[in-house]
Formats: C-alpha cells, sequence, structure tokens
C-alpha cells in the first residue's frame, strides 16, 4: 500500500513538475519583449533578377541574363514594400524605377490602398512612372509649395517605415550611394505617419483649384544640388 502511494505521490510530482515547466516557458515567451524589425540597406545595389519576388507563391522560371536566387539590397526593399496587405503611403521626391512601379501596381491590383504624394515637376519629368499609376487609377497628389518635395519615404500598413536618401529611380537604386532603414519601432513610425497625413491634406487639390499651373518660375531654374 505504501509502495503505491509513492508511486502515486512520485507521479503526480513529476505531472506537477512539468506543468510548472510548461507554464514558465510559456509566462517567459509571453514576457519577453518583441523584438521590431530593424534593416539598413545601402546602395547602389546589386543587379540580381527581382521577378520571383512577384509570386513567391507560383515561382516561374526565368531565363534573363541577371543572376537568380541572389538576395540584393533592391530585392529586400521589393519585399517590404510587398509586404503590404492594407496600405501603402508613399512619399517621394522622383519617381521613375519601373520595377518599383511594378511593385506599386502588384499591390493595387492585390486591393491594397495606395496614396502616392510627390513632387509637381519630377512629376513631369521623362520617364516618369507617376502618370502610370494615375492612369492605372492610384491616388497621387502633387505638392503645391515653391520648395521641392524632398521626402523619401513610405509606410506599409501602418506599421512599417522605409525612408532614407533613396529616391525611387533607376539611377538612385543602381549607380548612387544611398541609404535606406526600414523599421517598425513605433516611435519613428508613428511621426512619418501623422507627416505623410499632414501634407495628403495639404496638397489636396480641392483645396487649390488652380494647382495644375506649374510652380513658380523661380525653383524650376533653381540649381540642383543633387543627382535623383
Ligand atoms: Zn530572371
Amino acid at each position: 500500500m505504501s509502495v503505491m502511494w509513492t508511486v502515486k505521490v512520485v507521479g503526480l510530482g513529476v505531472v506537477a513538475l512539468s506543468l510548472s515547466v510548461e507554464l514558465v516557458g510559456w509566462l517567459l515567451h509571453r514576457l519577453r519583449p518583441k523584438r521590431t524589425r530593424n534593416e539598413v540597406l545601402f546602395f547602389p545595389s546589386k543587379m540580381a533578377c527581382i521577378n520571383h519576388i512577384f509570386a513567391p507563391s507560383s515561382p516561374q522560371l526565368c531565363f534573363c541574363p541577371l543572376p537568380h536566387g541572389v538576395e540584393t539590397s533592391f530585392s529586400r526593399l521589393l519585399r517590404c514594400i510587398l509586404s503590404a496587405s492594407s496600405s501603402l503611403d508613399l512619399c517621394v521626391f522622383s519617381f521613375s524605377n519601373m520595377d518599383l512601379s511594378r511593385a506599386v501596381l502588384t499591390l493595387y491590383s492585390r486591393g491594397v490602398t495606395i496614396r502616392v504624394l510627390t513632387d509637381k515637376d519630377y512629376a513631369a519629368i521623362t520617364g516618369t512612372q507617376i502618370g502610370v499609376l494615375r492612369k492605372a487609377g492610384i491616388c497621387v497628389r502633387c505638392d503645391v509649395d515653391s520648395v521641392y518635395m524632398h521626402h523619401k519615404f513610405s509606410v506599409v500598413d501602418n506599421r512599417l517605415l522605409i525612408t532614407g536618401s533613396l529616391n525611387w529611380t533607376r539611377t538612385a537604386v543602381q549607380s548612387n550611394m544611398e541609404n535606406v532603414i526600414v523599421t517598425e519601432d513605433p516611435d519613428l513610425v508613428r511621426p512619418f505617419i501623422k507627416e505623410f497625413q499632414k501634407l495628403w491634406l495639404h496638397n489636396d487639390p480641392a483645396r487649390y483649384p488652380y494647382s495644375s499651373d506649374p510652380k513658380p518660375a523661380h525653383k524650376a531654374t533653381t540649381p540642383r544640388t543633387d543627382k535623383p
């Protein structure tokens, strides 16, 4: 009898101990601070095929001459942008990169809400993708102030900030020395959401019925010091 009791007590003890270990593990997991995503990308980016990024679920054979299966700064950037599931707010000075345009159009076709804010002068330069986006039905607003709208940031799903020196141009991606920070830190994301909203409302065409006029001539002739 006493042996039976001993076995039962030991058995219960083992069960209790294992449950305690499980509970402690679960509590530690819940209490552990969640890691926020932080990433830094430098450009120019190596050249590599990015076609598979647009259709990861059904990768197709690609016979283009670029290297395949290579992760680059640009492929990382594209993945961040294409991670959008509900919204993409883009505030960029110059937008002529066709791969980035393809990414925005892909998101739009998936039902992601897109808002693009850009510089009015650079919305009309040769090779710009702004007209392509507008033609597709994407909401684009151009700044109406006499100074450059020189930002280069985007916010994905109101949670992921992509910001840095990089204009959305092929030159910036393939030739220039540029930097991009990708972060989910709410303390950094929040002010950018607020700034975008402020600029978006400020540049509402309904507030400026004659906003299709070009900017003051002095702005267009101001010597430029950067190479977007
Ligand atoms: Zn390829």
